[in-house]
């Protein structure tokens, strides 16, 4: 299988001096398209300074990094955030809608920004709806939605570009084990259905189990890779 993600040697050290602290040391490894991987590890241990390292969404300090056959290290920010877009989704712990808009607008989102015109977008945003079967609660407020509901909402925004990977951190740790389940489920069917690249940062060990591979991370090394 082709490369989806490829890291060598990748560090991160926050702050400088008497505060420098190593978030990630010399970490390696690739990620082929179409796998399930769960980054575990104690809270603290850098699943998250990874996850953002992976996703673009933050600098490394040193070491490359690949998306696909692409060096990602030394783009500009305007690269960057096109090769984001246009390659990922995501779907956090904490949801991140905006409350007072309705599930439409939300979901929408990712499309508006890359300019796409309102008929579409809002075509391409009730498939994914349908996807997550939520095209029912299309015109409703996103605060007015349950929790599994809401983590619904955020999968159907993160699978509305078609993205060939989908970054997920923590995505059942607000929900209740029965309901948690079902967004798993979710996620696991688009990685088999949809051949897409899941990375799930989680330190829920059923969770993990879903996962085909598990890289363990701890105090920011990659320890275990299975
Ligand atoms: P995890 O997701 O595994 O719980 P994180 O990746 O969030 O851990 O954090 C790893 C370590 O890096 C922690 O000790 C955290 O305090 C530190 N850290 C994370 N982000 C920053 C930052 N922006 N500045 C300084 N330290 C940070
Ligand atoms: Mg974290």
């Amino acid at each position: 299988m082709p490369t989806a993600i490829k890291v060598e040697s990748l560090s991160k050290t926050f702050g400088s001096g008497k505060t420098e602290f190593k978030a990630l040391q010399d970490v390696s490894f690739e990620i082929k398209e179409g796998e399930s991987v769960a980054i575990v590890g104690k809270s603290g241990s850098g699943k998250s300074t990874l996850m953002h390292q992976l996703a673009l969404l933050d600098s490394a300090t040193s070491g490359k990094l690949y998306i696909g056959k692409e060096l990602s290290t030394g783009m500009k920010a305007r690269e960057l955030d096109l090769l984001r877009n246009q390659t990922f989704g995501f779907v956090f712990q904490q949801f991140f809608l905006n409350g007072n808009d309705s599930v439409l607008n939300n979901v929408v989102l990712p499309l508006k920004v890359a300019g796409m015109g309102r008929r579409e977008r809002n075509a391409k945003a009730l498939e994914a709806l349908k996807a997550v079967e939520l095209d029912d609660k299309i015109n409703n407020r996103a605060a007015d939605l349950s929790g599994g509901q809401k983590q619904r909402a955020c999968i159907a925004r993160a699978i509305i570009n078609n993205p060939s990977i989908i970054f997920a951190d923590e995505p059942t740790g607000n929900l209740d084990s029965a309901t948690g389940d079902k967004v798993a489920d979710l996620l696991f069917k688009l990685n088999k259905d949809q051949k897409i690249t899941l990375i799930i940062v989680t330190h829920d060990p059923d969770l993990a189990k879903r996962c085909k591979r598990q890289l363990k991370i701890k105090d920011g090394k990659l320890v275990e890779d299975k």
